[in-house]
């Protein structure tokens, strides 16, 4: 199947006379008929059901969906793209361990890493995405069990080289973790570039249509955790908490990671979904590669609409020829990148105030990538404690504007920014 077909037919197959869209499985247990059938699925002896904290049939048909757009072997569905990024790492580094990180990430999981696993024992390193091979062959430690980064930076738009970073990752015997939010799999699949480990926030473009928040994780099943057994003894020694069961053994390179992810850490942090959030994310899905399509191509539009303006300073979207990714985009995403541009207008922080009280179809919300056209001026919301000087230091420019361009008919974002831009 190509990845639209994989859209509306992957992960649910119903027999004879059965529903045709997934089934919601509102049900926190299942029944068995003997105790020891219900022994086996506590052993890992059998696969079935028996408490939605760990695993829901319903949550499971999406998350199939998922991994096979992705092109893994094993996936899961978590209850928010924090979780899911927390889980990926957590679930092969801890106490006492290391990460590297690309530097120009989501502003949450750059809190969860510095700060959060911090608090936990996990020393993390992060680095330039455009550093040199020096430097990047210098952030390894000896205890350093997966590097971390995202396909398109979320806000900074930067074009991760997800090749470069999987083959380093794999010389120092670890994994790629990527986020792969804004590129989505109908743009991008990391997997096919040597990545171990794809998280989503499925929140943004996966949904699509601003109704509910969740992750995924997808293993890609080639990364050998036997061959560095010594890394990583969550996967390779026995699990007491699971009855001596180890997970590279008996789940093998496709199954391990996805497997001790559900059994530990589903079952010990909960983060679970609704099986009714992954319904209306499976609809989202549906229509996926269709929308993909129709946020690049308004985007494009709208970038190249703000470059020629002449009170628009500056423009940053990987999809114009003169952005210092074009290539990289046009390598890892050659049907497009995402919806999402940022600029600046002319007169800085008080324009950009300015100009966005003045739009009406953009809307002021904190969120991105979803159907609606949407705006944030960080420097008088999220980020509006701090000076002209700290926002520069912190990477958002005073007079940056976030947006997320959706998938309305693109004259009327566009004759929207035109007005806005004649009031200012
Ligand atoms: C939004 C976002 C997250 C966090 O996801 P939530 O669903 O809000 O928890 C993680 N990574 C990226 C790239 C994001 O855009």
């Amino acid at each position: 199947m190509k990845l639209e077909t994989k859209c509306i037919q992957a992960g649910y197959e119903p027999k004879n006379g059965e529903s045709r869209m997934i089934p919601i499985i509102q049900s926190t247990t299942f029944k068995y008929d003997t105790s020891e059938d219900m022994g086996k699925l506590f052993d890992l002896e059998a696969s079935g059901y028996f408490y939605s904290r760990l695993q829901n049939p319903t949550c499971d048909m999406v998350a199939a969906k998922i991994c096979a757009l992705e092109g893994g072997t094993a996936a899961m569905l978590v209850s928010s793209g924090q979780a899911a990024n927390f889980f990926a790492i957590f679930n092969i580094a801890a106490n006492g361990d290391h990460v590297i990180s690309s530097s120009t990430i989501y502003g949450g999981t750059f809190n969860l890493l510095n700060v959060t696993m911090r608090k936990m024992g996990l020393d993390v390193t992060f680095v330039d995405p455009d550093c040199s091979d020096e430097e990047l062959e210098a952030a390894f430690k000896p205890n350093t069990k997966a590097v971390f980064g995202e396909t398109i930076a979320n806000p900074a738009l930067i074009v991760f080289d997800i090749e470069r970073f999987a083959k380093a990752a794999h010389a120092h015997g670890v994994p790629l973790i990527v986020d792969n939010t804004f590129a989505t799999p109908a743009n991008c699949r990391p997997i096919e570039w040597g990545c171990d480990i794809v998280t989503h926030s499925t929140t943004k473009y996966l949904d699509g249509h601003d109704v509910t928040v969740g992750g995924a994780i997808i293993d890609g099943g080639k990364f050998d955790w036997m061959a560095h057994a010594d890394k990583f003894p969550g996967l390779t020694t026995p699990d007491d908490s699971y009855h001596g069961i180890t997970y590279a053994e008996k789940f093998g390179l496709g199954g391990a990671f996805i497997t001790k992810c559900t059994a530990q850490l589903m079952r010990d942090f909960g983060s679970t979904p609704s099986p009714q959030s992954a319904f209306y994310l499976n609809l989202g899905i549906e229509s996926l590669c269709v929308r993909m399509e129709r946020h690049c191509s308004n985007a494009q539009a709208v970038a190249e609409f703000l470059e020629q303006h002449e009170k628009v300073d500056w423009v940053n979207f990987p999809g114009l020829p003169g952005n210092k990714y074009y290539e990289r985009a046009k390598k890892y995403m050659p049907n497009g990148t995402c919806g999402v541009i940022s600029f600046g207008v002319k007169g800085g922080r008080k324009a950009a105030e300015a100009f966005m009280k003045e739009l009406k179809i953009a809307m002021i919300a904190t969120h991105v990538a979803d159907a609606h056209t949407c705006v944030l001026h960080p420097a008088s919301s999220t980020h509006r404690q701090m000076t002209d000087e700290e926002l520069v230091a912190a990477g958002v420019a005073p007079d940056l504007i976030r947006l997320s361009v959706g998938i309305e008919n693109v004259d009327d974002i566009i004759d929207d920014l035109r007005q806005a831009l004649a009031a200012i």
